[in-house]
């Protein structure tokens, strides 16, 4: 049916823009202690084996996340810098919300000396921050969405193992589809309603783009304050350079403030590959723009390396209509 399998793909330059964007939009939204509801519509396996054939087939976590780790941070970004994870190099600083990636992409290789073996994808990395001791008394909920039969079996297992109960939940359905049904969020016991949603599709059928669109105005109808967090690829095809420009239209239609950040790493040698993605993400926190402007040159830096014409990174972002 599908031939999409993320376990080829985990930890590549695509995951490292989407889930630095997640993860510091959720940090922001995590400050305020009411529930959140997050859904993950595509959601994969869940958390990947780095030195797994398909891993290593492709090369891609090593062009990625795997650089990262190796790289100490560029001392000339010095704004909003912390000092780097200990999995880094000593005295190296870095973006608050790169060093916080790699630190929960960190916890997930305990024994690590050496190259990280396992990447959590975003089910793992949002249970990660909604499990973190001051947070876990809230209680958010995480709903996941996969169809592919075998990834969402692997999702299956890896959640059970989670012995999170209720909290996590996951079922193999059409995302977008699943997603109507969760929307408006219930009230949470003081009465606010809140969710983040990421949408995270393969676009293996040219109709993906438009259906991600339609989603998304379905979604701001329905629950115009969640937040939408969208990647989608950069690549030569109409409907691809389509998207963010629907999604921009709808945000602005519905009031509502947008980001758009992208990362380009540059041609391959061989021409080959996926060289380039977006996040668009409505109603982002305030403070998203101003942590990936910082965030995004450090990550480039490292991530062009060998990398041919092209590499270039954005982050443009519209304020909601008073
Ligand atoms: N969100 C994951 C992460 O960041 O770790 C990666 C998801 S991967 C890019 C996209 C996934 O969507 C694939 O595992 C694919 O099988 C699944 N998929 C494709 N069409 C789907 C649909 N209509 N509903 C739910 N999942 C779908």
């Amino acid at each position: 049916m599908f031939s999409y399998r993320h376990a080829f793909h985990a930890g590549n330059h695509a995951d490292v823009l989407k889930h630095l964007t997640l993860l510091a939009t959720l940090r922001h939204l995590m400050r305020k202690p009411t529930p959140l509801l997050l859904v993950d519509t595509h959601a994969g396996a869940g958390i990947y084996r780095l030195d797994s054939d398909a891993a290593q087939t492709s090369g891609e976590a090593g062009e990625g996340i795997a650089r990262l780790q190796a790289t100490p941070a560029p001392s000339h970004h010095r704004s909003k810098t912390v000092p780097a994870p200990a999995s880094s190099a000593q005295g190296a600083m870095q973006n608050e919300a790169l060093a916080d990636y790699l630190e929960v992409v960190a916890r997930f290789n305990p024994a690590a000396r050496g190259a990280w073996r396992v990447y959590p994808g975003s089910p793992l990395l949002m249970h990660a921050l909604m499990t973190e001791p001051d947070r876990a008394v809230v209680h958010d909920r995480l709903k996941l969405f996969e169809l592919h039969p075998t990834d969402a079996q692997a999702l299956r297992a890896h959640i059970d193992q989670l012995d999170a109960g209720r909290q996590v939940t996951m079922t193999r359905q059409d995302g977008l589809a699943g997603l109507k049904a969760l929307l408006p969020p219930p009230p949470a016991a003081g009465g606010s309603r809140r969710a983040l949603v990421l949408i995270d599709p393969s676009y293996e059928i040219k109709s993906d783009y438009a259906k991600v669109a339609e989603a998304v105005q379905d979604a701001l109808k329905r629950f115009a304050t969640g937040v939408y967090l969208v990647w989608y690829p950069i690549i030569p095809r109409p409907e691809a350079h389509g998207l963010p420009r629907r999604l921009r239209t709808l945000a602005q239609q519905a009031g509502r403030a947008w980001l758009d950040a992208t990362l380009h790493i540059g041609a391959a040698a061989d021409g080959a590959g996926l060289t380039a993605s977006g996040m668009f993400v409505i109603n982002p926190p305030h403070t998203l723009k101003a942590l990936l402007d910082d965030a995004l040159p450090q990550v480039l830096d490292t991530l062009r390396e060998g990398r041919g014409r092209g590499a270039a990174w954005s982050v443009e972002a519209g304020a909601a209509r008073a």
